[in-house]
Order: structure tokens, then sequence, then C-alpha cells
């Protein structure tokens, strides 16, 4: 091992070989809901080993989401041991653990035994949406939008885990007697990775629960009522820099201390450094995920997006509005595999790029609805403006296109919500490394697009909330001064091209509406 290390080390020059000596690493965990990881970041930043183990999901009836809690678990372990052995850096270098996660999934478990009652129910899952629609019904829409900043959805924690707690044979008196346990993906990895020393979640995690109080920070007693949660069985709400408890030594034998938790969404926000209001990211990926941090303002959005905790750290909470793109990366695979326009989703850029603009043609990939601004889940998609001269080059490049008009819309709803200005967007995801779309979003928001180097701002976010909670880093200064931007794209479009493409983008999301 130490040979491997070495010549890793020798490979990556003198700078790393004085930091591998120096101040020690941190280990983020990553537990998405494809696959978990754990990734070792040095002092600078820089990612030093990473392993990685992919988790199954099952589908036991249609529109039902399900995961195996031990799986994450035993998984999420062996990619922490893994990457020790892989790198050489063990435990007594590795000054604290960091943990980012699919948010809102939930997992039920006796208090006793430690065993989860039921699979995990995950964020996907639609299981509970007639039991949101009655409890919306019976008008209780806005006390939950108030309270929580989210719109009501089966989406969120609260009815999963009311679910659990209906259909397993004696939960719900188990619940209430207090020998039920119950928590989100990072709950159920303190919990475990503590030896059940500490039940606990981040501030952010909880906001996705639908059962916290963004503006009192805790749990609120109505809401647990109104959805059936008893509040016995949820874990304490911590800032996301601080203690979460020390690794139990089964796992690492000098049980480094477990001082950052949040939200994939939220962890991604914190590693691109948007520690200032109105700083925003998106993530390019299936879908796109844009956060804006609001400061201490938690804005109530006109446009239906979400209210929700960006930022808890350093003593204080930032507050986001989060918004969604359904379809992103998964317009370009449809053009991928359902048009047979390319073999690559990679080859697109190049394509786009081929023909000087589209001719007017647009698509709009309403495919499952339209979610903001617009909301019309009835709504369908469309390819509009053809003419003889639309090929495959201008369809493509509309393809493309759209993933940036998407954003457009998301981004301008999130201004005149919040009344901040953007100056400029931090991306990653797959799709960011797409040169043709980022100057295209450049050029239609009229601010700069930055492109970090590191490729993995998630983790990296969830290893400098750990990193600052034990001084391994001191500030947000230092972080920002770390920052490397691989690609900047500023705007070169001048003002009435972009008015006439957004006129023109706005009439064809006009004819998909039902
Ligand atoms: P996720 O985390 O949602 O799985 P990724 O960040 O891995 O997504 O990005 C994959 C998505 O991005 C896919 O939908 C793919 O079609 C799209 N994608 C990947 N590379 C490119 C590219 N160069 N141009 C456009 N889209 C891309």
């Amino acid at each position: 091992m130490a040979t491997i290390m070495n010549s890793v080390l020798e490979g990556m020059g003198q700078a790393q070989q004085h930091h591998e000596t120096n101040q020690g690493y941190i280990m983020a965990l990553d537990s998405g809901t494809t696959s978990v990881r754990a990734i070792l970041f040095d002092e600078f930043g820089a990612k030093v080993a990473q392993a990685q183990r992919s988790i199954s999901i099952k589908y036991p009836q249609s529109g039902w989401v399900e995961q195996d809690p031990i799986e994450i678990l035993s998984r999420q372990i062996a990619c922490m041991i893994e990457v020790q052995f892989k790198s050489g850096i063990h435990s007594d270098r590795i000054k604290a653990v960091g943990i980012t996660n699919q948010r809102e999934t939930v997992v039920v478990w006796d208090r006793r035994t430690g065993q989860p009652i039921y699979n995990a129910v995950v964020w996907q899952c639609r299981r509970t949406a007639s039991m949101v629609d009655e409890i919306v019904e019976a008008g209780n829409f806005d006390l939950i939008r108030s309270k929580t900043g989210l719109i009501p959805d089966a989406y969120f924690s609260a009815t999963k885990i009311a679910w659990i707690l209906d259909n397993v044979d004696g939960a719900r008196e188990m619940a209430e007697t207090g020998e039920l346990m119950c928590g989100t993906i990072d709950t159920w990895l303190v919990y475990n990775l503590t030896h059940g020393v500490v039940h606990a979640t981040d501030y952010t995690n909880a906001s996705r629960t639908m059962l916290f109080n963004i503006h009192t920070l805790d749990w609120d007693d109505e809401l647990c009522e109104l959805f059936r949660v008893p509040r016995i069985m949820l874990p304490e709400p911590r800032p996301s820099s601080g203690n979460f408890g020390r690794v139990s030594s089964d796992v690492m034998t000098n049980h480094p201390p477990i001082s950052g938790v949040a939200g994939d969404q939220q962890a991604s926000l914190f590693g691109h450094c948007c520690f200032e209001p109105g700083s925003v990211k998106n993530t390019y990926g299936t879908g796109c995920f844009m956060l804006m941090n609001t400061g201490s303002d938690a804005v109530t959005s006109r446009n239906g997006l979400l209210t929700t905790i960006g930022i808890a750290e350093g003593g204080k909470v930032s507050y986001a509005l989060e918004g969604s793109v359904f379809q992103a990366g998964s317009t370009i695979q449809w053009i991928r595999d359902e048009l047979g326009l390319v073999e690559h989703a990679s080859e697109t850029g190049d394509i786009a790029k081929s023909v000087p603009s589209t001719g007017g043609c647009y698509v709009v990939p309403a495919f499952t609805g339209l979610g903001a601004p617009w909301w019309d889940s009835n709504a369908r998609g469309v390819i509009c403006g053809l003419t003889r001269d639309t090929d495959r080059a201008r369809l493509v490049r509309a393809a493309c296109e759209s993933m940036a008009y998407q954003t457009y819309d998301i981004l301008k709803a999130m201004e005149a919500d919040s009344g901040n200005a953007l100056t400029s967007l931090e991306v990653d995801g797959g799709a960011s490394n797409n040169e043709f779309i980022m100057q295209f979003q450049s050029d239609l928001l009229g601010i700069p697009v930055e492109r970090c180097e590191m490729d993995e701002t998630t983790a990296l976010g969830a290893a400098y909330l750990a990193g600052l909670a034990v001084g391994f880093w001191e500030d947000h200064d230092e972080l920002v001064s770390m920052r490397a931007i691989s690609a900047t794209y500023e705007p070169q479009m001048d003002e009435r091209t972009r008015a006439a493409l957004l006129d023109g983008w706005h009439a064809a999301v006009r004819r998909t509406l039902a």
C-alpha cells in the first residue's frame, strides 16, 4: 500500500508530498441513491482517494421505491475501510468524517435491537400520494407551507414514516411507546457509525421531512400530529457543522469525530462556497437542481419554489430557495435512446456548435408536465418551429438549449422572489461538461457561468463542514482561497438576440400547457 501511495504522491508533485506529512485528511461519505462512496480530501481540498459501491433499488409495486438500509450501511462501511487501505491513509491521519446523503428517504428501526422494521422508503416513492392529497384537501396547505417552506408532496419524509407505522404489524404502538426510532439516511448512518450513541440529524436534512419548522429550527408538534408521526421517534436536529459523535472503533481504529452532515444539494451549495446571499449553484444531471442562498431571509416563493435550510454552520442559518428542472440530461438521453440522433451524450456539444442556431426550432421536454415556474402537470412536450432546414444538428442543439432555457426560467423566478440579482452561476454535474450549453447559459443569463475544477462538490461540501468544525480549515475565506475554477463562460450574446430567443422559447412553452 505504501508503495502505491508513494508513487501516487510522486505523480502529484511536491506540494502534495508536503501536506501528505502535514495536517491529515478529511473523509467524506456520499450516500447517494445509486451508489455510496467514501472520499479522502487533503488540506487543499484535493481528492486523494475514493471507494465506491453501488446500491440496489427495489420497485415492489408501480410507483413504490425501496432500498435495504443494511445494504446502504454495510456498503458505506466497506467504502470507509477500502479507501483507507487503498490510499495507505489510516484513521490516525483522518481528522474528521463528513456525511452527505440522498434526502427525504427514511428508515424506521427498533430502538432495542437497532434492526430496521421495514426497507428504507426512498424519496422517489409515490405510495403516499393519496395521503398527502387528503391532508391538503382538509385545508392544511398553508400551514405546511408556512412552517416547513415545502409544497406538500409525497416526496418528503413525513408520510413515508406514517406509512411504515400504519403498515408494519404493531409498529404504531411501538412508536408511541418510544420503542422505535426513525431518521433520514444521515441519521441512520450516524446512529450506526457511533454504535447507537448519537441519534441526530442536521437542519438541512430535517428541513426536507415536512415535520420541521424551519423558523424555530425544531420539530413541530402540530405537524407531527397532522402526519401522525410521534415526536419521540425523531432524531435531535443539530447544525450541519459540529458534533455528531465519533465513528466507533470497529470501523475506524482511531474513532475520528463525525463533524459535518448535510443533504446532498445543500452540501453541494457549501462545496461551491455559495456563502453569500444571492449566490447560486446549479447541478446539471438527469434533472437540474438549483439552490440560491437567501441569507437570513426565509423567502416564500410566489413561483412555487421551495424554501429550505441552505447552510447551518458557524452559529447561523442561511435559508435557500430551491428549484428543479425535471428533464435536463434526460432530454439528451431521449435524443440518444429514443430518437437515435447521437450515440453518446458527450457528442452533443460539438454537434450543437456545428450550426449557428436552431433556425427557430425549440424542444420543450415537458415529458411529465412542467415544474417551476409553470406548474402544469398535464403539459406535454413539443418540438416547434420546424422548417425544411431543421436537421439533426439543429434538433440536437434545440435539445441542449432546452436545459439552459429551463434553468433560466427558474433562476429568474428566484431573482424575482428574493430580490437578489444573480452575479454568477456555479455549476457542476455531468452535463456541465457540455461547453456549448454552458456558453449558451451564460449568454441567456448575461452573467458568468463558472465550473469548479473539483467534480465532487457535494462530497467536498460535507468535508468542508466536517473540517471547519474541528479546525482543519479555519474559515470561509480559507475555503474560498482554495477554490479552483476549471472554466468560466462569459456572456457574449447581444441583448436583441437574447430577447428574441427567449420570446421564442416562451411561445414554445405556451404551446405545451394543457
Ligand atoms: P446524475 O447524477 O443525475 O445521474 P450526472 O451528473 O452523472 O447525472 O450526469 C448525467 C446526465 O448528464 C445524463 O442524463 C446525460 O445524458 C447528461 N450528460 C452527460 N454528459 C453530457 C454532455 N456532455 N452534454 C449533455 N448532456 C450530458
